[in-house]
């Protein structure tokens, strides 16, 4: 096999991973602080951030999948993994299998657990305003589950991270639902339910957003660190002359004698070209602005006042993630997320 570096890298800054836990661990106060790694860990790779978060200190995780939960295997010593959509029919020998509790969500994966008969523990989701998955309250409270070994009884909140008065009537859902159905633990906030306060925290939190980066409400601005920067190599640099236009439907026209860095990157990466117009990436310190449209897999930045940048460069894709949502229209979660599979996944202390 030869070694095939790859052009486009997204480099993962392991200790602002950390330190992000951190915060959110004790913003979570005396509640265990978990770690939502569904979607491969929001893209950053699922095995390296539970590998990273463990060594920090997390011992609860949360995947989407059967799938995403066996990927993980073998566990650490002591690490807990729970699969938010339960176990359907098709699931079930992967649910018998693998050391990981199902999050039952509805009546009948209650009863496909029961008939199971594993008796081994399980968690449960009650929905408390959501409307997704989870038990609807009268359900829950209904006697489906008595007798069940609940380990982690879970609620989501729907509007955390807005001023809603959603919030606080959910709080009191989940609270009445506490005081009636017996389980270890309850599990209620999301990154953005953490920053609403400690009432919120329970038992056990559940970030995933600001773990990565991601700015779940605006009064916690500044506290999270920055965990991902896309890096893209420049495949040339080209000069332009005044009036000539750059890349698809000709959207950009030189107004000066001008040099075009096309870099080895596209909206096929999960750079989308909602990014035309006010898309930046960074050289030495220089900003460049993105010229024209996105392509599949090349990108132009204008880089005339970027000096002595050349070919084989790497190029850093400003991705604030509040910043780059604010201005591109795509939510943080989806910046995150969609970044595909041609990055190289770099981890750097
Ligand atoms: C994804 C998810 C989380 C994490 O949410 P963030 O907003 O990313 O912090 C927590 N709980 C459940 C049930 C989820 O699906």
């Amino acid at each position: 096999m030869i070694a095939i570096p790859s052009p486009l890298r997204l480099r993962l800054d392991r200790t602002a991973l950390a330190a992000n836990w951190r915060w959110l661990a004790a913003q979570s106060g005396t509640a265990a602080c978990g770690a939502a790694i569904k979607a491969d860990g929001y893209g950053l790779g699922a095995r390296a951030v539970m590998q990273h978060l463990v060594a920090a200190g997390c011992r609860d995780f949360f995947v989407a999948s059967w799938a995403e939960a066996a990927a993980l295997m073998p566990l650490a010593e002591g690490v807990s993994l729970s699969v938010l959509h339960g176990v359907g029919e098709a699931d079930m020998v992967a649910a018998r299998t693998l050391p990981a509790r199902p999050v039952l969500g509805s009546l009948q994966q209650v009863a496909r657990w029961r008939a199971a008969g594993e008796g081994r523990p399980c968690d449960v989701m009650v929905d408390t305003g959501m409307s997704r998955l989870g038990l609807r309250i009268d359900e829950a409270l209904g006697g489906a589950l008595d007798g069940l070994a609940i380990e982690t009884l879970l609620s989501h909140l729907a509007s955390a991270d807005e001023e809603s008065a959603q919030n606080a009537q959910q709080l009191a859902a989940f609270r009445e639902v506490r005081g009636r159905i017996p389980a270890r633990r309850y599990s209620f906030a999301n990154s953005a339910g953490i920053c609403l306060g400690r009432d919120y925290a329970f038992d056990l939190t559940r970030p995933g957003l600001a773990l990565y980066g991601g700015t779940p409400r605006p009064e916690v601005a500044g506290q999270i660190r920055q965990v991902v920067y896309p890096e893209a190599r420049v495949l040339q640099v080209r000069s332009v002359r005044v009036g000539e236009t750059v890349g698809y439907g000709a959207t950009w026209t030189a107004s000066r004698g001008s040099r075009i860095a096309v870099a080895n990157m596209g909206y096929a990466d999960g750079y989308l070209r909602c990014h035309a117009g006010s898309g930046t990436a960074t050289w030495q310190s220089h900003r460049l602005p993105l010229a024209g449209r996105v392509s599949m897999d090349l990108v132009a930045f204008d880089a005339t006042d970027a000096g002595a940048i050349d070919e084989g460069d790497w190029l850093t894709l400003d991705y604030d993630l509040p910043e780059t949502a604010a201005r591109c229209g795509l939510s943080q979660y989806e910046l995150l997320t969609g970044l595909g599979g041609r990055w190289a996944r770099e981890w750097v202390d």
